[in-house]
């Protein structure tokens, strides 16, 4: 929301200064209470009472910051592993000097709460767990509601990477107890990288105030937030906000709030079970990366490429003919045999869909696999629900 529009430029000619209206450029500082405001908006989307901390950075801050911040020599972790993201949390677990035991499981399914039952049976010290709801870049998603409850029987912290699930499906960190819920917006919840979200319950922020090697007077601080600005009332901010992303982030939780939160993820859902429906009936040997529908995430869906087929040569040749269409292969390794599909935000629409399906049909038809674009077509519909 542009209220203001303060800029003038100077004209040396007439001696008058002239209104500059540029949309990004000029923009008043975002006030205290703006930034508040915006906190509870994101509070709202959560359905959260816990503090909800707004971090200027990509979701990374947020994801390495609150890790940095309740990990300590001390602490015993369970971090779970169902793609790239939990590598990296195991690391900083690590680097904080914590004892970590890595559960992972194959991408192409979700970790289940019997087996996190089963980690704190065999490690009954465990007191703190790390685990990323879904995973836009292997395409599985996590039962946190059972994980939660197995989580506060074991009395551990529990600390969710909710970037990829929030806006494509429900995300409820009191109801699951989750201490630490971070988000970012550029998802599905179709808004910009640069801002993102923290949720933090009262244990929580005790374990930080009794970490010796938290952050503080830190970029990465939570605590700092705590200290200078949940806890004086929200008055100051600790540095100027980042006007454009705030602005963007109220925007995009606006518009949310505007179609309807229920309305957005079942966008996600259907686009999720058009895909996976379509894929399938398109044929040419493309298979769904994940297993089970029940543990696909609806933000993304990822495909197995045919044998034989290269999966980002596959993707290279969709995208020659539209730029445009939300396809990528998977990360790394899983390049060659990994295709996502992201129809997360703004290409959570039958469109987005249909338009990525055809484009892969035909590229896999050059190739000389036979697909039934027709019947992909029309399964990817009734797929829509
Ligand atoms: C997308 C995503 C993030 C944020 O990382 P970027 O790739 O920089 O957008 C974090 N966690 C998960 C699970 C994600 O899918």
């Amino acid at each position: 929301m542009v209220r203001r529009l303060r800029s003038t430029a100077f004209d040396p000619v007439t001696e008058e200064s002239t209104a500059v209206t540029h949309p990004f450029l000029d923009l008043p500082p975002l006030s205290a209470a703006h930034f508040a405001a915006i906190e509870d908006r994101v509070a709202r989307l959560l359905d959260t009472r816990q503090d909800v901390v707004i971090m200027q950075g990509e979701a990374l801050l947020p994801l390495e910051g609150a890790i940095r911040a309740t990990a300590g020599r001390g602490t015993v972790a369970l971090n779970v592993i169902t793609g790239p993201y939990g590598q990296t949390f195991g690391d900083w677990l690590r680097d904080c000097g914590a004892t970590v035991y890595d559960l992972a499981v194959p991408f192409h399914t979700a970790v289940t709460a019997a087996q996190i039952r089963d980690a704190f049976a065999e490690h009954p010290e465990i007191d703190f767990v790390s685990l990323v709801h879904a995973e836009a870049a292997t395409g599985n998603t996590n039962p946190v509601a059972e994980i939660g409850a197995a989580v506060r029987e074991q009395g551990a912290l529990f600390y969710l990477d909710a970037v990829a699930s929030v806006g494509a499906e429900p995300v409820l960190p009191d109801a699951w107890g989750v201490d630490l819920c971070v988000i970012g917006a550029q998802k599905a919840m179709g808004g910009p990288a640069g801002v993102s979200a923290v949720s933090v319950s009262e244990r929580a922020w005790a374990r930080m105030a009794a970490n010796p090697r938290a952050p503080r007077r830190s970029y990465l601080s939570l605590l700092d937030w705590k200290e200078r600005w949940v806890d004086a009332g929200r008055k100051a901010l600790l540095h100027a906000p980042a006007q454009l992303e705030m602005l963007a982030l109220d925007a995009c939780v606006e518009r949310i709030e505007a179609e309807g939160l229920a309305t957005v993820m079942s966008r996600h859902t259907s686009a999720a079970a058009a895909t996976r429906a379509g894929a399938l009936a398109l044929g040419g040997g493309l298979e769904p990366y994940v297993h089970q529908a029940t543990e696909a995430a609806p933000v993304a869906t990822t495909l197995r490429a045919p044998s034989g087929v290269v999966a980002s040569e596959l993707v290279a040749r969709a995208l020659a003919t539209d730029p445009t269409l939300p396809l990528a292969s998977g990360g790394g390794a899983l390049a060659k045999g990994m295709i996502r599909v992201n129809h997360y935000g703004p290409d959570a629409t039958p469109d987005a869909v249909q338009a990525s399906l055809a484009a892969l049909g035909a590229a896999l038809s050059e190739k000389g696999l036979a697909v039934n674009l027709e019947a992909g077509r029309r399964a990817a519909e009734g797929g829509w629900r």
